[in-house]
């Protein structure tokens, strides 16, 4: 598993972390074995939120890591109607007992909302400085939004912003991309496989990805997780029900694509029509 800087913050994590956004959807016994696999196979880097099942999420991610903290770089989010500055500092708490532990690694504001950032970043640096989280970041923030973060926290202060960012929707890298390389921000990739809109395989460019997948012998989930990963601020964090995806998702963990494959992947799956917006699932 190759594993990169997290931005200025320096930690070394996987390019390949795990998801876990509907997996109160599933079945638990079976989320927590892909989980644990995934961990065994090097996907350290979980990925939750407050939000997930409305807690029962966190309670799930917690059981999967009770004998493994230690190993785990571990993300939660708060919801931006508990983003005050109270409101924060209570919400960490309330995702640290579930997910039975005395600190998260990342703690993210999910997106952006109508409690002023200058409060949600204050709490952020007081859960720091009690031990609570080690860094923090935000998630679905486009420049604009980023750019006042970084202004409010300082630098060297927003760890990542969390993003959508897959094979069928790149607008990322118009702006949002280039401004967190010009900072040093860790981008994770969210919905990597585009949350149920991964390429049909018989469609023109669904086509390319298999035949690319084939000439190497591996999947196409891994061939697009390893084009997101091409840029070195990129993280992906797909989610897995299974042990079977999880341990196929790890597998992307080491794959190289060559310029030519990338060059292909880029022409059959391009960056398309400058919207102007952020696009968020
Ligand atoms: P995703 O990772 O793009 O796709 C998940 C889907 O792909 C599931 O149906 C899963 O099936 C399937 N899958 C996974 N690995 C597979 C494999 N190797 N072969 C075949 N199918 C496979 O979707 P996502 O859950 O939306 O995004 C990933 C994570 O990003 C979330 O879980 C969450 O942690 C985060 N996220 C964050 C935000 C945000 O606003 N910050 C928004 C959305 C998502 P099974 O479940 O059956 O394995």
């Amino acid at each position: 598993m190759e594993h990169r800087a997290f931005g200025f913050t320096g930690v070394e994590i996987p390019v390949v972390g795990q998801g876990t956004w509907q997996m109160e959807t599933d079945d638990e016994a079976a989320c927590v074995d892909a989980l644990q696999r995934g961990i065994d196979a090097g996907m350290t880097h979980i990925d939750t939120a407050e939000m997930y099942g409305s807690g029962a999420v966190e309670s799930l991610v917690g059981k999967a890591i009770a004998q493994r903290r230690d190993q785990v770089f571990l993300a939660s989010k708060v919801l931006p109607g508990n983003a005050s500055y109270a409101g924060t500092i209570e919400a960490c708490e309330r995702s640290l007992r579930r997910l039975r532990t005395d600190r998260l690694d990342l703690y993210l504001l999910h997106w952006p909302g109508s409690h002023p950032l200058e409060e949600t970043l204050h709490a952020f640096k007081d859960l720091r400085a009690q031990g609570k989280i080690r860094h923090f970041g935000v998630s679905n923030f486009d420049q604009a939004e980023l750019s006042k973060a970084i202004a409010i926290a300082g630098p060297n202060e927003i760890a990542c912003n969390q993003v959508l960012y897959h094979l069928l929707e790149r607008a990322i890298e118009r702006r949002v991309l280039p401004l967190c390389e010009r900072h040093g921000i860790a981008v994770v990739a969210y919905s990597p496989f585009g949350s149920g809109r991964f390429p049909d395989p018989s469609s023109t460019a669904g086509k390319v990805l298999a035949s690319i997948a084939a000439a190497r012998g591996v999947t196409p989930r891994q061939i697009a997780l390893r084009y997101l990963l091409r840029r070195q601020p990129v993280f992906v964090i797909p989610k897995a029900a299974s042990a079977a995806h999880a341990l196929d998702n790890a597998a992307a963990g080491d794959l190289r694509l060559t310029g030519e494959d990338l060059a292909r992947l880029d022409t059959a799956f391009p960056l398309g029509r400058d919207r102007g917006v952020l696009p968020t699932l």
